[in-house]
This record gives structure tokens, C-alpha cells and sequence, in this order.
């Protein structure tokens, strides 16, 4: 196929990169003239320095994002269904340059360059085309109060949107984050995470070309305490939407409530539990425990099989990796992704060997794989209890924790028992488990025989420490829109 081999033309993808602030439709240098270096994960080499913004830059970002809000402006005057081709169009625009962002991403984020193409961008473009079709069709209602009155209301945009977005799914968040924001009619200030900001840069340039009026969408690059932090506690953001850690979160929404009290929307981490009972269908459960093995839910399976499901996961676990983002063959063998960063590595290690100290038996890996790059081996520990903090903690790694259980009920409450709520997966061939269990999870997201089955149309969002509000889906658009209620007096109403 002609994308594995444009694929290695570097020097083409070098002449594309993006490194400037993209501020009201044009490139700007950083206020404070610093730069970010951008490493490939994969390797360490420098791939390019982008413009790091700051405060000013933020602030610069800001005033754009306003005056393009201002009532009577091109963005706030345009037709409905006009959004809607915008964003149609810069999903055309993404499809051209699809090997581009996917090679870009590839290298940026450490992905393997077929995930990067097939699943990254392919659920980009298809998350712009679907709030592309929502805009024309979002709308208030008529309501018959008491008395002489006419009473509607109107689903209004926030305003200016600041959006923070992290390193796992750079461009595909991107997406999540500026369709329905912009869809809806906000216009929109995001900041990538500072590790991987090349395809949010790129994206700027097609929102350019696309033909989004200036100042609609603000892309700009920095690092978490300061341009992160900056738009969290700016006066002038209306609403800040955020992925990421739960530690990020809370200072989100406590800068939230120290300014503006901006409307919040947070994404964040999780603890997820994989219930695996004995009558599911167990070669399917054994294919999704590679699958799933990574970011590390905690998974809970049911006496009978317990041996079995152990000795098959460390069967699987070595089949995902180490791939590099360069490959583009697929398959066994190259499907793992490295570590982002040193920091990250460095957490899944000290990890790791707390589960060792904690008195979990470690089945197989734990050590770093591979002579370059950020790789861990694919982990497996049995015996696992509920104390321990591989058990607790989310682990953002190819590290699989089995812990043992006997009965739904203990099932159902050893699960629930974490402050987070992200997503949920169960195996069973029991309908009524199915539909009882799902129901009793306390998870934003429950997965039956099934896991990580994502789609734009299905809300996404977590309970407890797990978030606040939903992306995708038609329940997105609640979090991008101020009702407003509106009561006319009348003469005499009829019914
Ligand atoms: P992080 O929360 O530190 O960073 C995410 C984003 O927030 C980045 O853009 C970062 O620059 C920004 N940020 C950091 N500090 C900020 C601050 N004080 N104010 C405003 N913005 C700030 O996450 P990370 O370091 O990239 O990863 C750490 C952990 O986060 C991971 O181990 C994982 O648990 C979690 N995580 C969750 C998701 C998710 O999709 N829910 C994604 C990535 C990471």
C-alpha cells in the first residue's frame, strides 16, 4: 500500500512540522522566547523545538478567543449547518493528510504507526463528522407555563472553551475536545500536553485552511504549571475542559472556584476492574486479556479458572511488543507501546517493585525490555490482594494484576471499592450476571464480553474521582451549552 512507503519519507515529513503558536489564525513566536524540546519516546532524539507559551501567550490566546465570540462576529453571525461544513471540511482535510498525522503521531507519542493510522486518526475523523452533523441540529424547546406567557428555551454556547489535553491520545483528543466545543459555537483555546504537541500543530494549520474565522480555535503548546495553569485560573475562560490525572483535576477545579467559577469538565484516571467469571467463554476473555492488559485494570477472576487465566495471560503478555512507531507491520510482536516519558517509566517500575515488596508473585516480566527506548515487559503478577498498591493504583503500563474471587457479591464490592469509576469490563455467558452486575458497578463505562469498545456516538466520562461530565456522544453537547429560558408576556394564550 502507498502509505508504507511515503511512511519513511522524513525529510518531506520534516518540511511539514508545525513549531509556532497558532494565535488567531497566524504563527506566533512564544512572549518569553522559550521553546519545548519534542522527542521520538522511542528512540530520545530531538525530533524539533516548539514555541513554549506562557501566561502572556495564553492571555494573547484568550483575547483572540473573545473577540471572535463577540455577538455579531463572523463565527457567532454564521449559519448553523456553516459549522457544520467547517467541520466537515477539516475532517476532509484530515482524511488528505491522513499518513502525515499518523506518521507524525507515530513519532511524537511512540505509537506503533498502524495503530496511529487505523485507530488514532480514523476515530479523529470520524468524531469531526459527527458533531459536524449535530450542528444544525441542536435546539431548545417550547414550555406551556402558568399564565399568559410564550416560554422557550435556547441552547446557547458557553464561550471561550479552554481545553487541556494529555500524551496517551494526542490527536485523537484533540478531536474530542474542539468538535462538539465548536459544533455548539464556542470557539476554543487548547493547550496539547507539552510531550506530544505536533499533530495539535498541524491540526491548527487545517482549521487555517478549512476556513474557521480567526480566533475560533487556539492552539497553543506549553507546560502544565504555567500555560496549563494559566488557563485554568484565567477570568476571561468561560468553561475548561480537561484529560488527565486526577491530581491535575482537582487543581483544575479548585483554580476554577479561586477565579471565575469557569463550568469544569474533567476526564481522568481510573482504576478499572475486569471481572472475569468462570462461565464466560474463556479463549475470548484470554484474547482481550492481552488487549486490555494495558493501561492495567485491576482484574478479578473467579476461583475455577484462576490458574488457568494466570498461566494463559503470561502465554499472551510477551505476543504485544516492544513495538516501535516505525513499524508498520502489525501483528505479534509490535503491538506494545513505550513509556512517554522517563517519569512515566520510572512510576511503572517503582510500581512494579512495590507489588514484588507488597508479597504479589511476579509471573513474568518487570524489567525494562529492549537495548533503546522507554520499553517495560509485558508484567503479570498473580496472587494480588486488595491492600496492595498495584491493586489500588492506576498504572498507566503493560503491567496485569490477577486477584482471585468466589462470589458476585464479593465481587461487585471488592470493585466498587476505589475512589474511581472510570470504565468496568465483565466475561460471563450468564445474561442475568450481565445485566446485574453492569447495573451495580459504579463506572461511567461497563463492557460486557467485550472491552475498550469505544465509539463517538457513546458518552464517555467517569464516576467519582474518575471525572465530571461526559465527552462524545449527543451527551457531550450538554457540557458545551448554557440554557437559557426565555418567558414573553402575551395578550391571551390559547392552547
Ligand atoms: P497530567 O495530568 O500531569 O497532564 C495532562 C495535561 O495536563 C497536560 O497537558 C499537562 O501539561 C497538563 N497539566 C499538568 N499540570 C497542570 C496544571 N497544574 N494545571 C493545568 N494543566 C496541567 O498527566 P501526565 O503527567 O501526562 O500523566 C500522569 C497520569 O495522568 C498518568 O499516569 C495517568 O494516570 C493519567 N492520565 C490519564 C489520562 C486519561 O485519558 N484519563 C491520560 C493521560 C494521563
Amino acid at each position: 500500500m502507498q502509505y508504507y512507503s511515503r511512511q519513511y519519507n522524513i525529510d518531506y515529513l520534516f518540511s511539514a512540522l508545525l513549531s509556532q503558536l497558532f494565535i488567531n489564525n497566524e504563527w506566533h513566536e512564544s512572549v518569553s522566547g522559550r521553546k519545548i524540546p519534542v522527542r521520538n519516546p522511542a528512540t530520545g532524539e530531538l525530533l524539533c523545538e516548539v514555541e513554549e507559551a506562557d501566561a502572556e501567550d495564553i492571555d494573547k490566546a484568550v483575547k483572540s478567543a473573545r473577540a471572535a465570540f463577540e455577538l455579531g462576529s463572523p463565527w457567532r453571525s454564521m449559519d448553523a449547518s456553516d459549522r457544520g461544513r467547517l467541520l466537515n471540511k477539516l475532517a476532509d482535510l484530515v482524511e488528505r493528510d491522513h499518513l502525515l498525522l499518523a506518521t507524525l503521531e507515530a513519532l511524537d507519542s511512540g505509537k506503533v504507526f498502524l495503530v496511529a493510522f487505523f485507530v488514532d486518526l480514523v476515530a479523529t475523523i470520524k468524531t469531526l463528522r459527527y458533531y459536524a452533523g449535530w450542528a444544525d441540529k441542536i435546539h431548545g424547546k417550547t414550555i406551556p407555563i402558568d399564565g399568559d406567557y410564550f416560554t422557550y428555551t435556547r441552547h446557547e454556547p458557553i464561550g471561550v472553551c479552554g481545553q487541556i489535553i494529555p500524551w496517551n491520545f494526542p490527536v485523537m483528543m484533540f478531536s474530542w475536545k474542539i468538535a462538539p466545543a465548536l459544533c455548539s459555537g464556542n470557539t476554543v483555546v487548547i493547550k496539547p500536553a507539552e510531550q506530544t504537541p505536533l499533530t495539535a500543530l498541524h491540526m491548527a494549520a487545517l482549521i487555517k485552511e478549512a476556513g474557521f474565522p480567526p480566533g475560533v480555535v487556539n492552539v497553543v503548546p506549553g507546560y502544565g504549571p504555567t500555560a496549563g495553569s494559566a488557563i485554568s485560573h484565567h477570568m476571561d475562560i468561560d468553561k475548561v475542559a480537561f484529560s488527565g490525572s486526577t491530581a491535575v483535576g482537582k487543581l483544575i477545579q479548585r483554580a476554577a472556584g479561586d477565579t471565575n467559577l469557569k463550568r469544569v469538565t474533567l476526564e481522568l484516571g481510573g482504576k478499572n476492574p475486569i471481572i472475569v467469571f468462570a462461565d464466560c467463554d474463556c479463549e475470548y476473555s484470554k484474547y482481550h486479556a492481552s488487549i486490555a492488559a494495558w493501561p492495567g485494570p485491576g482484574w478479578f477472576v473467579e476461583a475455577p479458572i484462576y490458574e488457568t487465566f494466570v498461566r494463559r495471560s503470561v502465554e499472551e503478555g510477551p505476543l504485544q511488543g516492544p513495538g516501535r512507531p516505525a513499524d508498520a507491520r502489525g501483528g505479534p510482536g509490535t503491538t506494545g507501546t513505550g513509556m512517554i516519558d522517563r517519569k512515566q517509566f520510572d512510576k511503572i517500575l517503582e510500581l512494579v517493585e512495590s507489588g514484588q515488596r507488597e508479597g504479589a508473585t511476579l509471573e513474568c516480566g518487570g524489567a525494562p525490555w529492549g537495548q533503546q527506548g522507554l520499553y517495560i515487559q509485558p508484567t503479570v503478577f498473580s496472587n494480588v490482594t486488595d491492600d496492595m498498591r498495584i491493586a489500588k493504583e492506576e498504572i498507566f503500563g503493560p503491567v496485569q494484576q490477577i486477584m482471585c474471587f468466589s462470589s458476585v457479591e464479593e465481587v461487585v464490592t471488592r470493585a466498587n471499592a476505589t475512589h474511581y469509576g472510570l470504565a468496568a469490563g465483565l466475561f460471563t455467558s450468564d445474561i442475568d450476571k450481565a445485566f446485574t452486575v453492569s447495573a451495580a458497578l459504579q463506572a461511567g463505562v461497563v463492557w460486557v464480553n467485550c472491552y475498550n469498545a469505544m465509539s463517538v456516538m457513546c458518552p464517555f466520562g467517569g464516576f467519582k474521582m474518575s471525572g465530571n461530565g461526559r465527552e462524545l456522544g449527543e451527551y457531550a453537547l450538554q457540557e458545551y451549552t448554557e440554557i437559557k429560558a426565555i418567558t414573553i408576556k402575551i395578550s391571551k394564550k390559547n392552547s
